[in-house]
């Protein structure tokens, strides 16, 4: 049925008579790195959130590696999953926010642990030891008992790449994971995320940063209004864009 490792296929969903994805069809392949790029408004954030199973879809499917996202087939008939197992299947998925989403009353080795232990239901010892790789692995070893409040937002942003690897997913969804970061602090974080993709993590990526979908990128998906407009390669896509839709909207970021 599949040949991604995401298949996202024919997804509609609207809030009330507002239609916000109107058949979006997207592959993402093992190891590659998928930038999504759009105006605001365009339904990112909600492919995004459709893609984890936080907003349901209203028609179409999402399936990881064959599995649909929030249900499983019985027969012929869909059944949603419980609550228990969506957690357990989001735990393949990790997502990055624009604004982090750190917990405020947990340390940063604290944040790192908790997936894998509450929904995962892994020993917090042995998460630890993980914990504390991956916050050295994002360039934060010294910094595992701050508290978000105490951190910079590159640092608590890293912090949350770090969460998001914890329970060791198959997917890295980030939605504008810099936008929300001072300039000079944007640089750190897309380093990490350079790191990830050099090392083979399948990434898909929501920003506005073109230099780095340029770089990094393997594929980059245009959206406007709902739909994918076009997708290909960077060169393609940033540099010799098919449609008008996609050339007016980079005039404006470039
Ligand atoms: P983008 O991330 O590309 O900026 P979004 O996916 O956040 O776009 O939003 C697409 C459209 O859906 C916008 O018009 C937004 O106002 C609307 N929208 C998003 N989330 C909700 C919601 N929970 N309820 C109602 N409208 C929403
Ligand atoms: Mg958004």
């Amino acid at each position: 049925m599949t040949t991604g490792l995401l298949e996202v296929h024919g997804v509609h969903k609207s809030y009330g008579t507002l239609e916000v994805l109107s058949g979006v069809d997207l592959t993402v392949k093992p190891g590659e790195v998928t930038v999504i790029l759009g105006p605001s408004g365009s339904g990112k954030s909600t492919l995004l959130r459709v893609i984890n199973h936080l907003e349901k879809v209203d028609r179409g499917f999402v399936a990881l590696d064959g599995d649909l996202i929030g249900y499983a087939r019985k027969g012929d008939t869909l059944r949603e999953l419980k609550e228990k197992d969506i957690l357990k299947q989001r735990t393949q998925i990790g997502f990055v926010f624009q604004n982090f989403n750190l917990f405020p009353h947990l340390t940063a080795l604290e944040n790192v642990v908790e997936a894998p232990v509450s929904a995962q239901g892994r020993p917090r010892a042995e998460v630890e030891v993980e914990a504390r790789a991956l916050l050295e692995r994002v360039g934060l070893a010294d910094k595992a008992d701050a508290r978000p409040r105490q951190l910079s937002g590159g640092q608590q942003q890293r912090v949350a790449i770090a969460r998001a690897l914890a329970t060791k997913p198959r997917l890295l969804l980030f939605d504008e994971p810099t936008s929300a970061l001072d300039p000079e602090l944007v640089g750190e974080v897309l380093d990490v995320i350079k790191g990830l993709a050099h090392e083979g993590t399948t990434l898909v990526v929501v920003t506005h940063e073109i230099g780095f979908a340029r770089e990094v990128a393997d594929t980059v998906v245009f959206m406007d209004a709902g739909v994918v407009v076009e997708q290909g390669p960077p060169a393609q896509v940033i540099d010799a864009p098919l449609h008008e839709r996609t050339r007016a909207f980079l005039d404006k970021v470039l």
